[in-house]
């Protein structure tokens, strides 16, 4: 081997090397960078929403476990936030109202999926049907999480003091 394809060679795997660890370095600085901005929109309450927090406080979980396709743990809510003790069952059965935002859910779903799918593969009814009843299907566990989110959220508001309050002890 020359020397001049040596030394070209050399250069070249300092070039890869180098690219390498920009990727590497700058990824978890952006995620980090990513997450202090969300945790910046904490006290909003599309922030609560979004990550299924209790409505009063934002800090504590609504749900045991955070991912809703774990089916078999789907309904396990706690009976109070772990955070600020705000109830999550006020009255047995409570959660029956949330059917009706389900539904709305479901509507609204089925109409932005029509849509979709009609605009990427033109008009075929068969394939809207079933494209929608597969799509649904997949969004079920969220749609079930999302309404009672929403329905406890109707009737617990947001209160300032109590986010100030906690937020130390749930700075994780
Ligand atoms: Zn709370």
């Amino acid at each position: 081997m020359s020397d001049v394809v040596f030394r070209r060679k050399v250069l070249l795997c300092l070039q890869n090397l180098k690219m390498f660890t920009q990727i590497v370095i700058a990824r978890p600085k952006k995620h980090f960078h990513f997450c202090r901005q969300m945790k910046s929109y904490k006290r909003r309450w599309w922030y609560a929403l979004l990550f299924m927090k209790c409505p009063k406080c934002h800090h504590g979980n609504l749900f045991n476990d955070p991912n809703p396709y774990h089916l078999e743990h789907i309904t396990d809510m706690p009976q109070r936030c772990a955070v600020c003790g705000q109830i999550y069952f006020p009255e047995v059965g409570f959660y029956w109202g949330a059917m009706y935002i389900s539904y709305g859910l479901t509507v609204l779903f089925s109409a932005i999926n029509v849509g979709l799918l009609w605009l990427l593969f033109g008009f075929n009814m068969w394939l809207l049907i079933i494209g929608n009843a597969i799509l649904l299907l997949a969004g079920m566990p969220l749609f079930y999480r999302y309404s009672r989110a929403i329905w406890l959220m109707f009737f617990v508001s947001f209160d300032q003091e109590t986010f100030e309050r906690t937020r130390k002890n749930s700075a994780s």
